[in-house]
C-alpha cells in the first residue's frame, strides 16, 4: 500500500520518506472530532514508527477538552490511589530521590492528576514540588492533600510567565498523544532551568508484543507516538539535551497485566548536534506485534460469525478493542439493535445509526419476549458484565465475550508466546 497522502511528517526529525506498515480503522460515533482511520508508518530515516493521522491540533484539543469536561467531576473526587498508581509512582519516587541528592531542586510534574506523586516526593523531603494538571479539580484535589502549589494548565499553556523555571520536569505519559511533538519539547525547554533535567515516560513500543492487552490495543485513537530508547535518545539529543539513563520500566496495570513503559533523564545543555541513529529492531518488533494481535482479532472475528444473523445483536462496552470490531465485515451482517455503554461521556451519541444508551435505559426500553445474543466488547469487566446479565436477563442464552481468546497469551503452551 504506497498510494496514500502523508499528513504528518516524521514528529522526530521532519523527515518525509516514510514506509507504510499497517492500515488501523476505528467505527467512531457520528461528530467524533478524531479520523476514524490512520497508516501507520515508519520514518526511513531515524526508524519512528507514527500514525499518519488526518487530525488537526485543533481536533485533538477538542476531543481532550469534550472527554475532560465530562471527567472532570468524575475523577479526582477524592479517595486514594489505586494500588497499581501507587506502585508506579513509588516506583518513580524512589528514582529521583536516587537519583538528585539535593532536595532543594524545584520539581513540575506535568499531569500531576491528584498529586499522587508529589505526595511522595514531599514525604522524601523534596518541599520545592509544584504540579498542573488539565483539570481543576485534580489541582484543588493536589493543593488541598499535598500541600504544594498546583495550577489549572494544559501542556501548551505552559510558559516562562505562567509557571516559571524549574531543574526537574516530569513529563509521563504524554508524549505518545502528541501530534506537535517539537511544540512539546520547545515548551520543555522554555520552562527549564539552565541545566535543568526532564524526566520522560511513555509506553514502550520496543516491547508491545510481549504483553497483547487487546489486539491492535496499543495503535488507537489517541496514541499516535511509538516511542523507543532509541527514538527517545534521537528526539532528545537532537534538541539539544544530554542523555544521562535510558531504560525500560514494568508496572502493573489495573488488568493485573505488566506493562512495558520506556522512560529517559534527559539534560538540557544546548548543544546543537544532528545525529539520528536506526533502529534497527524496532520494524521486527512492531510486525511481531502485529502478527500476534491479527492472530487474536482473526480469533474474536470467527467467534462474532457464529452468531445468529436473524437474531437482534446487543453490543456491551464501547472502547478502543470495539472502535475496531465494529469496523469488522463479520460484524456488518449483523442486526446491531442496541449499543450499551454506562459511560455518561457517549450518552445520546449515535454509532452506525445505533443510538447509544445505558444498561440501566436498555432494561427499561427492551421487550423481554424477544430473543437478543449479547456481545461484551470490554475484555477486562467482561465477568462484571456478564454476571450483571445474568441477574437482570436470565433469560438471555447468548452472553458472547472474547477475554478467553485474550488471555490465552497467559498459556505458556499457547501461540501467542
Ligand atoms: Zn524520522
Amino acid at each position: 500500500m504506497n498510494n496514500f497522502v502523508l499528513y504528518r511528517k516524521c514528529p522526530i526529525c521532519e523527515s518525509s520518506k516514510v514506509r507504510f506498515l499497517y492500515k488501523i480503522d476505528f467505527e467512531l460515533f457520528e461528530n467524533h472530532p478524531l479520523a476514524d482511520g490512520y497508516e501507520l508508518v515508519v520514518c526511513k530515516d531515524c526508524s519512528f514508527i507514527y500514525a499518519n493521522v488526518k487530525s488537526t491540533q485543533k481536533d485533538f484539543d477538542r476531543y481532550y477538552e469534550y472527554l475532560s469536561r465530562y471527567e472532570d467531576d468524575k475523577t479526582c473526587t477524592g479517595g486514594g490511589l489505586t494500588e497499581y498508581d501507587r506502585n508506579r509512582l513509588n516506583d518513580l519516587s524512589n528514582y529521583i530521590d536516587s537519583t538528585f541528592k539535593n532536595k532543594k531542586i524545584k520539581i513540575l510534574d506535568i499531569g500531576c492528576a491528584k498529586g499522587g506523586l508529589l505526595r511522595m516526593l514531599k514525604n522524601k523531603e523534596f518541599y520545592n514540588i509544584v504540579g498542573v494538571d488539565p483539570s481543576l479539580n485534580c489541582v484543588k484535589e493536589t493543593v488541598k492533600s499535598v500541600g504544594c502549589d498546583a495550577y489549572k494548565y494544559s501542556l501548551f499553556e505552559l510558559n516562562l510567565n505562567s509557571i516559571g523555571k524549574f531543574d526537574l520536569v516530569i513529563f509521563s505519559h504524554v508524549m505518545e498523544h502528541l501530534l506537535d511533538v517539537k511544540l512539546a519539547i520547545n515548551i520543555l525547554k522554555n520552562i527549564l532551568n539552565e541545566d535543568g533535567f526532564i524526566y520522560i515516560e511513555c509506553p514502550n513500543a520496543m516491547r508491545y508484543h510481549e504483553i497483547i492487552h487487546a489486539p491492535f490495543q496499543e495503535f488507537n485513537t489517541e496514541h499516535i507516538n511509538h516511542f523507543t530508547e532509541n527514538s527517545f535518545a534521537n528526539l532528545f539529543v537532537n534538541n539539544g539535551f544530554k542523555k544521562i539513563t535510558l531504560g525500560n520500566r514494568v508496572f502493573k496495570i489495573s488488568s493485573g497485566d505488566k506493562y512495558n513503559a520506556v522512560f529517559g533523564l534527559f539534560q538540557f545543555e544546548d548543544n546543537k548536534c544532528n545525529l539520528l541513529s536506526k533502529d534497527k529492531d524496532i520494524i521486527i518488533a512492531i510486525n511481531k506485534y502485529i502478527n500476534k494481535s491479527q492472530i487474536i482479532f482473526n480469533e474474536i472475528e470467527n467467534r462474532i460469525a457464529t452468531l445468529n444473523n436473524s437474531m437482534p445483536v446487543i453490543i456491551y462496552g464501547l472502547g478502543q478493542l470495539s472502535y475496531k470490531i465494529l469496523k469488522s465485515n463479520y460484524i456488518k451482517e449483523k442486526n446491531i439493535k442496541y449499543l450499551i455503554d454506562n459511560n455518561p461521556i457517549n450518552k445520546g451519541k449515535k454509532l452506525k445509526g445505533v443510538p447509544i444508551t445505558s444498561f440501566q435505559e436498555f432494561l427499561e426500553s427492551y421487550n423481554r419476549q424477544e430473543d437478543i445474543q449479547i456481545v461484551i466488547m470490554s475484555t477486562i469487566y467482561e465477568n462484571v458484565i456478564r454476571n450483571e446479565i445474568i441477574d437482570k436477563l436470565p433469560s438471555v442464552k447468548t452472553i458472547m465475550g472474547f477475554s478467553d481468546i485474550v488471555e490465552k497469551r497467559h498459556n505458556p503452551s499457547s501461540d501467542y508466546h
